[in-house]
């Protein structure tokens, strides 16, 4: 059965996305003061340009964006953000497309799929800890030591299936 606390907006093709930001911004405030870590600007802004869509964005075409503001950004300036936003559950990396996508419910430790339309691009994450709970217990069963996991699936989107 779906959860029903995942975001549902993302395959909405009308849904009103700049909400989606505003929401992400207020929670990675949140967060961080809660945290007592800085949200500074590049690591904020970094984090609205990954919110521009629900489609994932590699790492080179962030520096592209940042540069047309900082012509002095260099990679080391978008990894490092990329790093703090990851490490703070405010942003996923999709390790199939080797890009990095908005978080869904910020802050969760991720444990679930990546849902990926091959159609539109589109990403959404699936939240499950049943899933993990799974992962762990096969991998524990091996006598396999897990670090992460993650599990992306390719498919096509409610939006675009019509
Ligand atoms: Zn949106
Ligand atoms: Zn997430
Ligand atoms: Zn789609």
């Amino acid at each position: 059965m779906p959860p029903e606390k995942d975001n549902p907006r993302a395959w909405d093709k009308s849904h009103y996305h700049l909400a989606c930001v505003e929401d992400a911004v207020a929670k990675a405030h949140q967060i961080c003061s809660e945290k007592g870590v800085r949200l500074t600007p590049t690591r904020l802004r970094i984090l609205e340009l990954i919110w521009r869509s629900h489609k994932p964005i590699g790492a080179y075409a962030l520096l592209d964006e940042i540069k047309l503001e900082h012509k002095s950004a260099a990679p080391p300036t978008v990894y490092r953000a990329l790093d703090f936003l990851i490490e703070h559950g405010l942003v996923h990396r999709i390790q199939s497309l080797n890009a990095f996508v908005g978080c869904n419910d910020p802050g969760h430790v991720y444990s679930g799929i990546i849902l990926i339309c091959n159609d539109c691009g589109d990403v959404l994450e699936m939240d499950d800890a049943k899933i993990s709970e799974t992962i762990a217990l096969y991998t524990n069963n091996l006598g396999f030591q897990l670090s992460s996991q993650s599990i992306e699936a390719n498919g096509t989107c409610p939006g675009c299936r019509g």
